[in-house]
C-alpha cells in the first residue's frame, strides 16, 4: 500500500515515461539548487576547456529532488554518453567490469543508491576510480593470476539518500560532493509550470503556487499532484487547472496544507498518543507504522524535521509544539524536551 503513496518521494513506475520527458536537459533548464548549479558549471566549465574528464561527483539527498536529472545534465553538457545503473543491479564485480569497459572516453557513469553497492564491487571501482584501471583475476587458486586493464578517463557520478553510510574510501575518491536540499514554494511552482508547459496542460499562477507548497519541497511530487490534479480538472472543469480545482483534487486525495497525508499525520498522533510526544526511537516508530527504519528516516523524516514538526534528540524523535499545533492539539510544554530539541544537532 505505501509504495502508492501519492507524496512519496521515491520513484514509482507510473511516474516512467512521464518523468522522462519532463526532466530537464541543461543546467539553465534546472531550477533551484543554485549552490549545487554554479559549482558544477565551474567544474563542467574547466573540464571542457582542458579536453579532460570530470572530477567524480557525489550527490546526495532525499529522493526525487533531481539527482539523476542532475546526472543527465552533466552528461548532456560534456557531451558525452550516460550509462545508467544503480548500487543493488551491481551485483558481482563482473558486471561492473562490463559496466566499465564499455565506456567510451570521457563518459559519465552514473551509480544511483551507491551506498548499496557490496564491499566486493567496491574494491573494483577503487583503482577504476583513482588510475583508470581495471584489475581482474583469471583462474583459481595457486594458477590464477591478476591482469591490469586500461579503462578510459570516465565520469563517476554516485547518488545517494545517505553519504554517511558510504565507506569512507569510497567517499574519499569523490572530487565533488554536492548535497541536494529540499526545494522552497515558489522553485517548485516554477517547476510545476514548467511541467505544465510541457504536458500541454493549463494551470493558473495561484493553482501551481497550491500544488508546490504541498509538495514537500520535492519536484518528484509536485510533478504527480500536477497529473493528478488535471484528472480532476478534466473531470470537474474544463481541464484548465485553478486554485479550486487543485484544491479539491489535493483534498480528496487527503494530502492537507502543508502536503501532509494519512500517514505522516499517522507518525506524529502515534508518537504523541503512545510516547507522549516522545522522545521515541526511531526503530519503535518505523515498526509502529509498519516500515523501514531508513523508509522512516530518507522518507518521512526530512519533511516533518523540514517544516519543523519533528525534532531529533539524543534519545528519539520529538513531535514539536508546531506538529501539536498543525493536529490541532495542545503541546505537553515539557520543559526536559523543550531544552532536548535546542541543543540536538
Ligand atoms: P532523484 O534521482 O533525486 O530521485 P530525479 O532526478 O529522478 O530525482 O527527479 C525526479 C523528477 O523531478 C524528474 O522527472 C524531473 O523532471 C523533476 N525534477 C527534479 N529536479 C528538477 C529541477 N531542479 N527542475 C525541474 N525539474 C526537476
Amino acid at each position: 500500500m505505501e509504495t502508492e503513496r501519492i507524496v512519496s518521494p521515491e520513484y514509482t513506475p507510473p511516474d516512467g515515461a512521464i518523468e522522462l520527458s519532463l526532466r530537464p536537459k541543461t543546467l539553465k533548464e534546472y531550477i533551484g539548487q543554485n549552490k549545487v548549479k554554479e559549482n558544477l558549471a565551474i567544474y563542467i566549465e574547466a573540464a571542457r576547456t582542458r579536453g579532460e574528464a570530470l572530477d567524480h561527483v557525489l550527490l546526495y539527498g532525499p529522493p526525487g529532488l533531481g539527482k539523476t536529472t542532475l546526472a543527465g545534465i552533466i552528461a548532456n553538457e560534456l557531451s558525452v554518453n550516460l550509462r545508467v545503473t544503480s548500487g543493488p543491479a551491481i551485483e558481482k564485480q563482473g558486471d561492473l567490469a562490463a559496466l566499465l569497459t564499455n565506456l567510451n572516453e570521457g563518459d559519465v557513469l552514473f551509480i544511483d543508491e551507491i551506498h548499496r553497492l557490496s564491499r566486493a564491487v567496491e574494491e573494483v571501482l577503487y583503482p577504476a576510480m583513482e588510475d583508470h584501471v581495471l584489475d581482474i583475476i583469471i583462474g583459481k587458486g595457486p594458477s590464477a593470476r591478476s591482469i591490469r586493464l586500461d579503462l578510459p578517463h570516465f565520469t563517476l557520478v554516485g547518488a545517494t539518500t545517505r553519504a554517511g553510510q558510504l565507506s569512507a574510501p569510497l567517499r574519499d575518491r569523490f572530487g565533488v560532493i554536492l548535497r541536494l536540499e529540499l526545494y522552497g514554494t515558489e522553485e517548485l511552482a516554477l517547476i510545476v509550470r514548467r511541467s505544465a508547459d510541457i504536458l500541454g496542460i493549463a494551470i493558473d499562477q495561484d493553482a501551481s503556487l497550491e500544488l508546490a507548497s504541498r509538495s514537500r519541497g520535492t519536484p518528484r511530487i509536485a510533478n504527480r499532484l500536477l497529473r493528478r490534479a488535471r484528472d480532476f480538472a478534466q473531470v470537474i472543469g474544463d481541464g484548465a487547472i485553478t486554485c479550486k480545482s487543485a484544491q479539491i483534487a489535493l483534498d480528496s486525495m487527503e494530502i492537507d496544507a502543508l502536503g501532509l497525508d494519512l500517514v505522516d499525520r499517522r507518525v506524529l498522533e502515534m508518537i504523541i498518543a503512545q510516547y507522549n510526544g516522545g522522545p521515541v526511537g526511531l526503530e519503535t516508530i518505523a515498526a509502529a507504522i509498519g516500515e523501514e527504519t531508513v523508509t522512516i528516516e530518507d522518507v518521512y523524516e526530512p519533511y516533518l524535521m523540514q517544516i519543523g514538526f519533528l525534532g531529533r534528540t539524543p534519545r528519539g524523535r520529538v513531535v514539536t509544539p508546531a506538529g501539536y499545533a498543525h493536529l490541532g492539539l495542545q503541546h505537553p510544554q515539557r520543559q526536559d524536551t523543550q531544552e532536548q530539541i535546542r541543543f540536538a544537532d
